[in-house]
């Protein structure tokens, strides 16, 4: 199973994305989080944030979670602005693919900032940050919308938690 966690910067997509991590982790079922930020780092160097190069990251995080989620749970922690990557994912990974909406209005993702980008760009020192100064395209039919602003961490890890049936408990026939 691959769950897609897709939203703006600060929405929570790796905050979730471990405490699902934790839950699977207490439940037995082994799982890899694919961060954004790590995998660009690792395998994106080269690539900057035009849409041609966030599309060719997309892309490269697409062939490692098909890889992955052969032997494990895969939870995907990436901006993924574009409508037309987020797609081709499902064309490519279904029928083991989700997409979470992680959903935060954009002056809340502000005051959390965990990173700083969005004063950075405030000051004018980021360019292309996704929802302030770069298109955010919405997810028309995500299998699931968690709102960060009105659900705690734990309930939004629970609902996505609820799309993964290897966390489901197994029924012991007796
Ligand atoms: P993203 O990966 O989407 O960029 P992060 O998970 O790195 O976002 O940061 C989200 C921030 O918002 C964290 O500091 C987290 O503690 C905080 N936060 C507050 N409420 C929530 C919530 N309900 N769900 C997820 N994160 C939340």
């Amino acid at each position: 199973m691959i769950i897609w966690l897709t939203g703006l910067p600060g929405a929570g997509k790796t905050t979730i994305a471990y405490k699902v991590k934790a839950m699977l982790a207490a439940q037995g079922v082994e799982s890899e989080i694919l961060d954004g930020d790590e995998v660009r780092k690792k395998i994106s160097a080269d690539l900057g944030f035009s849409p041609e190069d966030r599309a060719t990251h997309n892309r490269r995080v697409i062939d490692i979670a098909k890889k992955l989620s052969e032997d494990r749970v895969v939870l995907i922690s990436l901006i993924s602005p574009i409508r037309s990557v987020r797609n081709h994912a499902r064309e490519v990974l279904s029928p083991r693919f989700a997409e979470v909406y992680v959903k935060c209005p954009l002056e809340v993702c502000m005051k959390r900032d965990p990173k700083g980008l969005y004063a950075k760009a405030v000051r004018g020192e980021v360019k292309n940050l996704t929802g302030y100064n770069d298109p955010y395209e919405d997810p028309l039919e995500p299998e699931l919308v968690i709102h960060t602003d009105r659900e705690t961490v734990d309930e939004s890890a629970c609902r996505v938690l609820s799309l993964i049936p290897q966390s489901q408990p197994k029924s012991i026939p007796r």
